[in-house]
């Protein structure tokens, strides 16, 4: 049913580009982030040939707006959280093989390549539109620089073009009682006419859709998504009056005030982040056609439900109006992580106004990367919205991770370790239960791959889990502090097969917990090197493989150190009055 990714050649994936107007949260890392790069962890161990391209989208209103309230100029705004980004993600574990930004010179030509390719071929066309005014000022006032009431809804901070309360689109005009929305003017604008550019979306109609028909195995929220837009398709505009952007390239007068709309510049980062990623690795000018225009390349967008449209319809547009260029094979779109309010025993929407988002920067301040990772993988908003709540998030991280994986690893290896000279001990005469055992290995590792191919992390992240289980299970069957002191042959059986878990569990658990798996690969003295954008060799079936009796074998360390209650709950107070921003 899913298109295999087996019949591809290579995998490019992207995870959208975050805002640099503010600092990356877990609701964030929860849809777009995580789980891409479990997905590309899982790739590289596979030997696959896989890019995973990120960056900063550092264009539009929001950034201009910021610097004027914060009164210095929107690149110090963009490299202030550019920055801050990169080290929440890298401290996060998200193997970026590029993290660009949309501020780099090579990306005015990329996006203008684009653009011209459009124009030429007829597909943008210029409209003169009525648009909010400041006659204070003397200039226009696109997006949020204008505030009002909610034409469908009645919501009284709606943006100029837009209700974030009911998600409803409009033309300026028909904003009730607007006003000026930035620093030094709340005055009331007028409307005016300006000149615009729009991409006639209508021409790609026939294309989209045979393309979705294409793809009955995306999420439905996708599909629906994507099929509403598609099936409603109009012309888009795609500038807007601003000096912060790309500038339009058109021989035109209007043209000069007006840059093109961050929106049709920032998926196209994707591409000059991977131009710029074959220029910094010496592969020459056209290493990015490989991943951009060969047909044996699979790509797969990691995104929020915001972000669908775009992804699924008007990016795709974008694509097919060039030439040569491939169109995404998947488009992941998660739900929404929400909060759950422990006060008022309900979810709410992480938002700044609340001030009740949790910063990864923050959160990476206390605890371990693993542990963050664990829950929101658990957790992940893959069907519906779920909600960070910090019991949950202890229990599960102490009750699964800990008592599951951690505590079997530790109770068979501190065994092999101390009982068996620092090594792997001698099998014996395996029993009926010892081979179930260690064929259970391969049949999870299978399990867990079959989920991550199919996009399922929470069930791949729960078959790890499993197999945790049952080898405690055996562990307790097997009883071998009993057998230790009977029968030292019938010990080392079982502490051999034990191993050997212990051994899968190390490399089932590489994609979701790479700090573990570092830790626990050198306790028992082996490598997990995971192949990159030219592939390798397929570590991850080595899952399934058996370590000798006798390899060497480290002092165990604890690999998930349980979480401590009442630290928890002091997190959860600093979260509550707001200050995990
Ligand atoms: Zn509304």
């Amino acid at each position: 049913m899913t298109s295999s990714s087996k019949q591809f050649k290579r995998t490019l994936v992207t995870s959208a580009l975050p805002y640099a107007n503010g600092y990356i949260h877990l609701g964030h890392i929860a849809g777009a982030y995580l789980p891409a790069d479990i997905y590309v962890r899982y790739k590289r161990l596979c030997g696959d040939q896989v890019l995973y391209i990120g960056g900063s989208d550092e264009h539009g209103v929001p950034i201009t707006l910021s610097a004027l309230r914060e009164n210095i100029t929107p690149r110090e705004v963009i490299d202030r959280y550019h920055v801050a980004n990169e080290e929440a993600f890298n401290g996060l574990g998200i193997s970026y093989d590029i993290y660009g930004r949309t501020s780099w010179p090579l990306h005015v030509d990329t996006t203008q390549q684009f653009f011209v390719r459009l124009e030429e071929s007829g597909h943008i066309h210029t409209e003169t539109v009525r648009l909010w005014y400041s006659p204070k000022l003397e200039r226009f006032l696109p997006d949020r620089y204008v505030t009002g009431e909610c034409p469908q809804c009645g919501y009284t901070g709606a943006n100029g073009d837009e209700c974030e309360q009911c998600g409803a689109q409009y033309t300026a005009e028909d904003l009730l009682n607007p006003r000026a929305n930035v620093p030094g003017d709340d005055s009331t604008p007028v409307l005016r006419d300006s000149r615009h550019w729009f991409l006639d979306l209508p021409d790609f109609a026939e294309q989209l859709e045979a393309w979705l028909d294409s793809h009955p195995e995306w999420r439905p929220n996708v599909r629906g998504i994507a099929y509403g837009w598609v099936h409603d398709l109009r012309a888009r505009c795609i500038t807007r009056d601003t000096d912060w952007g790309i500038p339009i390239p058109v021989d035109d007068e209007d043209a000069k005030s007006k840059r093109i709309y961050v929106w049709f510049d920032a998926p196209i980062g994707y591409v000059t982040n991977t131009r710029q990623w074959g220029l910094d690795q010496g592969l020459g000018e056209d290493a990015w056609k490989d991943w951009w225009k060969d047909r044996g390349t699979r790509m797969v967008h990691f995104i929020g439900k915001d972000n669908v449209p775009f992804h699924a319809v008007i990016f795709p547009a974008m694509l097919m109006g060039q030439e040569g260029y491939i169109t995404a094979d998947q488009v992941v779109g998660n739900e929404y992580l929400n909060i759950f309010n422990r006060q008022t025993g309900k979810s709410e929407k992480g938002s700044k106004s609340k001030g009740n988002m949790i910063s990864v920067r923050w959160a990476l301040d206390q605890l371990s990367a693993d542990c963050l990772r664990y829950y929101l993988c658990a957790i992940a908003p893959e069907s519906k919205d779920s909600d960070f709540d910090w019991d949950e998030f202890m229990g599960r991280y102490n009750g699964e991770l800990c008592d599951v994986v951690g505590n079997f690893v530790h109770r068979a290896l501190t065994m092999a370790v101390k009982n068996f000279e620092q090594a792997v001990p001698p099998e014996g005469a395996l029993d009926e239960e010892d081979q179930a055992m260690l064929d259970v290995i391969s049949v999870q590792r299978d399990a867990v791959a079959e989920a991550l191919e199919n996009f399922r992390f929470r069930q791949a992240l729960e078959r790890f889990i499993d197999l945790g289980r049952k080898a405690n299970v055996y562990f307790d069957q097997k009883q071998p502090w009993v057998t230790r002191k009977t029968d030292l042959e019938r010990t080392a059986t079982t502490l051999h097969v034990c191993c050997q878990v212990v051994h899968g569990l190390c490399h089932l658990m590489a994609p979701f917990l790479p700090e573990g798996a570092r830790k626990l690969a050198a306790i028992l003295n082996i490598e997990l090197p995971a192949g990159g954008p030219d592939g390798g060799e397929n570590i991850w079936k080595r899952a399934g493989d058996f370590l000798p009796a006798g390899s060497p074998l480290q002092k165990p360390e604890v690999l998930f150190p349980k979480l401590d209650p009442d630290a928890v709950a002091a997190l959860a107070e600093i979260h509550e009055q707001g200050g995990a921003l």
